[in-house]
Formats: C-alpha cells, structure tokens, sequence
C-alpha cells in the first residue's frame, strides 16, 4: 500500500501536537490536569468573542461569507489599511499552505531557521518543496546565515517573530536589513502568532514592512484572544500579492462562529489587556523561582520559555506527565535537553514549579 503513497508523504515525519488534557485523563486516571504545552491563554476565550460566537449558532444551517467581508472591514479599520490587505485563514497554520501553494514552483525552495515552528518545513513538504534550515544562533534566528542560504531559487524565507520554540526576537534593524538585502524574487513570511506579548521597544513594524510590499506578515486569534480552538487567523501582505492567496484558499475556509467570535473579540480590549498581564506577572514569577533553583532558560517576549533540564527532555515530560502537568518536549525540534512551558495562570506556575523541582531531585 505505502506504494501508493507520493514519496514526500512517505517521508514526512508528522507535527506533534501538545498532549490533550482528555487523553491524559484517560490513560493516566489523573484528576487535575495542567496544560501548558500548546502556547493556549490560560485566561479561557475572550467573553466578547465568546458571547458574538453564541449569538450566531442559530445560523449554522448557512455557509458562512466566503469574503469575511465584516471581518476584513474590521481589521483594516483596527489596522488602519485598506481590507484588501488582509487574507484569512483557517488558522495561521492554513495560511502557510496557501502561500506555500501561491508561491513556491518546483524548482524554487524555502530558507527557515532550525528549532523553529515545524509547520513551516511540515507543510512545505506535503506540498512538494525543499526547505533550506540554518542553524540557531545563541537560541536566535541566524540572519546572516540565513542570507547566505538564499538564492535566486529562493522564493520565501520564513521568519517566526518571536520565535516558537525559543521564544526570543528579531529586532528592528536586524529585520530591517535583512530584507533590504534580500533579492527582489524572495519574499519574507513573518510569523508574529506571538506578538500581542512582546515587551521590547526595537520589535519590528511589521505592518509598514508589508505596506512596502517586502514581507507577508501573520497574525492569529489563537493566542492572546483565546480562541485557538476555533482556528482563525490571517495574512497582512501588499493588496497587489492578495488577490493570488485568495486564488488559492478554499471558499468556506473560515467558518461562520470563527468569523463573528474574531470581530468581536478584536474590541475586547480589557481581556487583551488582562492576558498581556498574566503573561508577564506568570513570566516574571516563572524566572524568579527558575533562578533561585539554578535551572537555565531562554529569556522570552513570547508566552512560553524554553527551559534546559539537562536531562532527556523526553523523560522529563513523561515523569511531568505523571504530577498532572502536560509541558512540551523539544526532542522533535532537536533540543534534547530542553522542554518548553507555556505560561499559564498563577497557580498553574506554581503547579509547574512544584512538579519540575520534584522531577529534577
Ligand atoms: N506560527 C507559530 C510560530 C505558532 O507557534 C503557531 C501555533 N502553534 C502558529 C503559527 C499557528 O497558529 P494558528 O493557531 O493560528 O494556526
């Protein structure tokens, strides 16, 4: 049967995504389970979201606008730019395909860093194209590495600002001239799942990148709105280069809930506010007890942080697993020794704290 199969399937190693709470109920008995694997707000989905998702349930028997024609509207206004800017997706993880598909031709490739966000390699594979990996430098993207990579073959570079797993950023003048020095032929893909966490004062202006018609930038409501679980999330790129994505897209990509929740959740400023606190308060707490146990970490703009328990990450996780504390090994992203922990609520920080310093006894 494998026959059957096109060889870059076969050869694909699947993502591995962050264990559910369900399925660790269900094969260890456990009672109280903490997840803080997926990068997901501790904080449950933004209440404005969630009351706009309710209200329209009763429309279900209708497809949902295949434009997102209010969603659009609403997003150029928050963003000031025309709504022809904007592309959405199935999540964020949908509009790497789709750009993947509207760009990449056989022969062309794509340059990422290592230990990086795995979809990018994942889904540029099932697609066919070669993806182009250098190596982290000091837990960083490699900009100069990575420049020497690129090619007239080289049609996207991707960059996740910050970076997932690692957790740490390109800055401004580091983008900046990169991309000045990039040939006309690449386009950058910059990946910011994370930014609405940053703490820095030199974090990129994106949006004017993509004005200039030099990057396709990447936002989701998966993170600091809490609606991971209904998969939204969208393109921001010149609108002469958008018109090709929305080629590609499947017409009822965004479903009807996803597109009323993200409206609504966009004006709820106070939930904003309150996750962006949890967030720093949970990381300052997180590094406070992480130093007093000795334990090394890479310092984070984003909502995780990458942690080195010098010892199999696998096995660490597993014996975490057990306490009813689900974190993320980084064995997949070739970092044996570390895992990656989101940051949650403050008791889920201390459950975490407890569970790690009796690990590691
Ligand atoms: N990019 C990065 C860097 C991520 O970490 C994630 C989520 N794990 C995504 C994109 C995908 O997010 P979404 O839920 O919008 O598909």
């Amino acid at each position: 049967m494998k026959g059957l199969v096109r060889k870059n399937i076969r050869n694909i190693t699947p993502y591995k995504a962050g264990k559910p709470i369900e399925e660790t109920r269900r094969e260890l008995g456990l009672k109280e389970i903490i997840k803080l694997a997926s990068n997901e707000n501790p904080l449950g989905p933004s209440p404005k979201a969630l009351e706009a998702a309710r209200k329209v349930l009763g429309g279900l028997n209708r497809y949902p606008d295949s434009q997102s024609f209010y969603l659009k509207q609403r997003l150029g206004k928050h963003y000031r730019i025309a709504p022809s800017m904007v592309v959405l997706g199935n999540g964020s993880d949908e509009l790497i395909d789709i750009i993947i598909k509207t760009f990449v031709e056989d022969n062309e490739h794509i340059v990422t860093s290592r230990a990086t966000f795995l979809e990018y390699e994942i889904i540029a594979n099932v697609n066919g194209r070669r993806v182009v990996t250098v190596p982290l430098k000091d837990f960083k993207y490699d900009l100069d590495a990575i420049r020497k990579k690129v090619t007239a073959r080289t049609k996207l570079v991707f960059i996740a600002n910050p970076n997932n797993p690692t957790g740490t950023y390109v800055n401004k003048a580091q983008l900046e001239a990169f991309i000045t020095s990039l040939p006309k032929t690449a386009l950058v893909v910059l990946d910011e799942a994370y930014d609405s966490f940053i703490d820095v004062k030199d974090f990129p202006d994106s949006l004017a990148l993509a004005k200039k018609g030099n990057c396709i930038v990447l936002k989701t409501f998966s993170k600091a709105f809490g609606l991971a679980g209904l998969r939204i999330g969208y393109a921001i790129a010149d609108a002469k280069l958008t018109p090709y994505l929305e080629k590609v897209r499947q017409p009822f990509n965004v479903n009807l809930i996803a597109q009323a929740a993200a409206q609504a959740g966009l004006d709820d400023k106070h939930f904003l506010r309150r996750s962006r606190a949890a967030v720093l308060e949970g990381k300052r707490y997180l590094y406070r007890q992480l130093d007093s146990l000795g334990i090394r970490y890479v310092p984070s703009v984003a909502n995780f942080i990458l942690v080195d328990v010098r010892a199999n990450s696998v096995e660490i996780f597993k014996k975490m697993l057990t306490l009813g504390v689900i974190v993320r090994d980084m064995q997949q992203y070739g970092l044996i020794n570390f895992i990656r922990v989101t940051i949650g609520t403050a008791p889920e920080n201390r459950k975490f704290i407890a569970a790690l310093k009796k690990v590691l006894a």
